[in-house]
């Protein structure tokens, strides 16, 4: 046995039947990466009883074959949508092929459709991703190095300076770094906000120069072994006006508060919610708009989300992101977010920047 996919795609497979489908063809580039480690943007995995196929085009023979282990690897023609379909209509036995809602677009859809003629289409959501939110101890393993890599990079950046410097530029030399220190790339474009730009929770870095005497909010992940990690530190340029110093204070006692919390059968939105009101509590409500947090694995924003009104119950192997954050209009604003896979036996906080608030030149 080489590998978690074969496990995996018998798991699917054995959904399949009791939801009146055949086989399932699996589109979403996570998601064929989950299944069978082919990593590739063109790429279609269909999984049933009797067993898998993946199907790519000739730009991806040689890697496919390196990837992919225990399925059927067919390098399609011009028009792949119609091997795949010729492939699933005798996979299907009787049964419907399952589509992902999520990712396949109305024209693909409808293309399909015609394709297989006789043979129906039942639109699924979330199959896989059932499968995926809970890691094995690889993906842990993976997620942990790329944490550890934010760490290092963090570090390195922050003791060269930052106040003076454009935040784009600070961007870019914490994507430099991660690379430095084994990262295949960033899980998402960096956020370096400062001043009152650390307001806007997703500001884009650009051309604006990082003062002194004020909070940056810098959000980053690195992804090793196809796995991300997410974390979000604010550091202070120097001495802080009151509110800036006293909302630093209030996140982190909110951020303290859920990962304390956050343990297996709680339900997300009451995780969400112990945040919430320790933010609450110190007169901010309004001031924290977004969700606590969101899983993490392949992709940066996966299951389960940690937000009010989510239905889903923490169980342990998932990893998710605890972020609370405190944003004055005008004035500047505060994330802190730390990754935590939780576990039976306690938590694991992956990552280890510390997050009291530290001054920074
Ligand atoms: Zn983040
Ligand atoms: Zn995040």
């Amino acid at each position: 046995v080489s590998g978690p996919w074969a496990g995996r795609r018998a798991r699917l497979a054995g959904t399949l039947a009791g939801r009146g489908l055949g086989v399932m063809m699996v589109t979403g580039a996570a998601n064929v990466r989950y299944l069978t480690g082919y990593v590739g943007s063109n790429g279609i995995a269909l999984v049933g009883p009797s067993g898998s196929v993946l199907l790519t085009d000739s730009r991806y023979a040689v890697s496919a074959r390196e990837q992919v282990t225990g399925a059927e690897v067919v390098i399609g023609g011009r028009d792949l949508l119609a091997d795949v379909a010729a492939r699933a209509t005798g996979m299907a036995d009787g049964g419907a092929v399952g589509v992902e809602a999520e990712d396949m677009t109305l024209a693909r859809h409808e293309r399909l459709v015609e394709l297989l003629g006789d043979v129906p289409v039942t639109p699924m959501r979330g199959l896989v991703e059932d499968l995926r939110v809970v890691k094995d101890a690889d993906e842990v393993a993976a997620m942990r190095e790329a944490a550890a890599v934010v760490d290092r990079a963090l570090a390195t950046v922050l003791a060269a300076g930052i106040v003076g410097r454009t935040e784009g530029r600070v961007a870019f030399a914490l994507l430099e770094a991660m690379l430095d220190e084994g990262a295949e790339g960033a899980s998402f474009a960096t956020i370096v906000a400062s001043g009152p730009r650390g307001a806007r929770p997703h500001h884009v870095p650009g051309s604006e120069v990082i003062p002194a005497d004020t909070l940056v909010v810098i959000d980053l992940g690195a992804i090793v072994g196809g796995y991300c990690s997410d974390m979000t530190r604010t550091v202070a340029t120097g001495d802080l006006p009151p509110r800036l110093e006293e909302i630093h204070d209030v996140c982190l006692t909110a951020q303290r508060a859920a990962l304390a919390a956050a343990r297996p059968g709680i339900s997300a939105s009451e995780l969400d919610g112990v945040a919430r009101a320790s933010i609450a509590g110190a007169g901010y409500g309004e001031h924290f708009g977004h969700g606590l947090g969101h899983g993490v694995g392949l992709d940066i924003h996966e299951r389960p989300g940690v937000r009010p009104g989510s239905s889903e119950i923490l169980r342990a192997g998932m990893a998710v992101t605890i972020e609370p954050g405190v944003y004055l209009e005008g004035e500047g604003g505060v994330r802190i977010e730390d990754l935590v896979v939780l576990g039976d036996g306690g938590n694991e906080v992956l990552s280890t920047s510390p997050t009291e608030l530290r001054r920074v030149d």
